[in-house]
């Protein structure tokens, strides 16, 4: 149905529709009439944060009247030694998406052209979109970024080019020479955007830690969350790193309090705890290990992923599959929106959960 304001919104409004996100349990299992789903549909640790989280959270009981800091010293300086780079390079967000969307505001317009990749995070669009930005979409290459298409797109209206590695949908990802190659051949005025959201996950030799190339690129911004391994989703809470002068201007449009009290303590704690990451990542390699082995069993075909998740291939439309796995308590995400939709995302859980959903997909195959 037509908006009747939608003549006097922005002009990219007209081609937006508002995200959907997947159903929570609680209304899932209202609506259904079930009890002890499980969710599998959001990327999420099924272990959880780290135990040092709580406390930290606890502790900022006691200052809810007072607003947070809005320029996050504790985080950004402990980010800052991270990655050793300076705090002037760190740029909170609520949630990494909070970013990627300043960024969509600082550097497009009508006129500009925003690049990314067939198949890539759904908020690269979104965000262009909103600010009027030109779409330019590179064919992908099984399913993964293909550089080559993406370099020859450049053009001199071309402001940003987004690159999820891992990505998101597909968990395919690239190593780091032909990464490198790319940036050192774009133009110094073309801002790239490297989303690095499941970063922690990959422990493949030739993967790189863009945030380690800041120092040769100004203008090159990472992107990382405490949303996924990190365990955090629910405090929205994530950070780019860019050349300071790029920081400047991200903080302009920054939302003066945009991180939380309890999101900046608990990111603190959480980042203090490498060896939490470490098991998380442990528990991520046997579960997908587990994943990938019941796919084949089941004589399935899949996108081999680097990411938390796993995008299968089930030969025909997933919606229905889907359907029949939520009446059996099991939530998944089905990515027709992203261009995919014979293909089904499952993030990887724990085992009995990874056991859970191989059962009911089989019977529901
Ligand atoms: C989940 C995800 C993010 C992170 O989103 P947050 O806003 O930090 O929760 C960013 N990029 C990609 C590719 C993702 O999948």
């Amino acid at each position: 149905m037509a908006n009747r304001f939608l003549d006097i919104a922005a002009p990219g409004l007209a081609q937006l529709r508002p995200y959907v996100p997947g159903k929570p349990l609680a209304e899932l299992e209202r609506e259904l009439g079930i009890a002890g789903s499980i969710k599998l549909a959001s990327n999420e640790n099924p272990l959880g944060p780290s135990p040092r989280v709580r406390p930290a959270l606890t502790a900022e009981m006691d200052a809810l009247t007072r607003y947070p800091d809005g320029g996050a010293h504790a985080l950004r300086t402990a980010l800052a030694g991270h990655h050793g780079v300076s705090p002037a390079c760190v740029t909170v967000g609520n949630g990494s998406n909070d970013v990627l969307d300043m960024i969509a505001r600082v550097f497009l317009w009508p006129g500009r052209e925003s690049l990314f990749s067939q198949y890539a995070f759904a908020v690269y669009p979104l965000s262009s979109t909103a600010v009027g930005a030109k779409l330019r979409v590179a064919p992908a290459a099984d399913f993964g970024h293909d550089l080559v298409a993406m370099q020859a797109m450049i053009t001199d209206r071309t402001a940003v080019v987004w690159i999820a590695n891992p990505n998101n949908p597909t968990g395919t990802r690239l190593t780091a020479a032909p990464l490198r190659a790319f940036v050192e051949a774009l133009p110094a005025n073309t801002i790239v955007v490297v989303d690095e959201a499941y970063f922690e996950y990959v422990h493949a030799e030739d993967h790189p830690d863009v945030s380690q190339w800041l120092g040769d690129f100004s203008n090159l911004v990472v992107t990382r969350t405490f949303s996924k391994a990190y365990g955090l989703a629910a405090l929205r809470i994530g950070y780019g790193l860019s050349h300071p002068d790029i920081a400047d201007l991200l903080n302009r449009v920054r939302q003066p309090f945009n991180v939380d009290s309890f999101a900046q303590a608990a990111a603190l704690a959480a980042l203090g705890d490498q060896d939490h990451i470490q098991r998380s990542v442990a528990v991520n390699d046997a579960g997908m290990h587990q994943l990938v082995e019941g796919v084949e069993r089941l004589g399935l075909n899949y996108i081999p992923s680097s990411g938390n998740f796993l995008a299968i291939d089930l030969g025909r439309d997933a919606g229905p599959v889907d359907q029949a796995l939520l009446r059996l308590g099991v939530v998944t995400r089905p990515i027709a929106n992203y261009g995919l939709p014979n293909h089904l995302r499952v993030s990887v859980g724990a085992g009995d959960e990874n056991a859970r959903f191989l059962d009911a997909l089989e019977q529901v195959l």
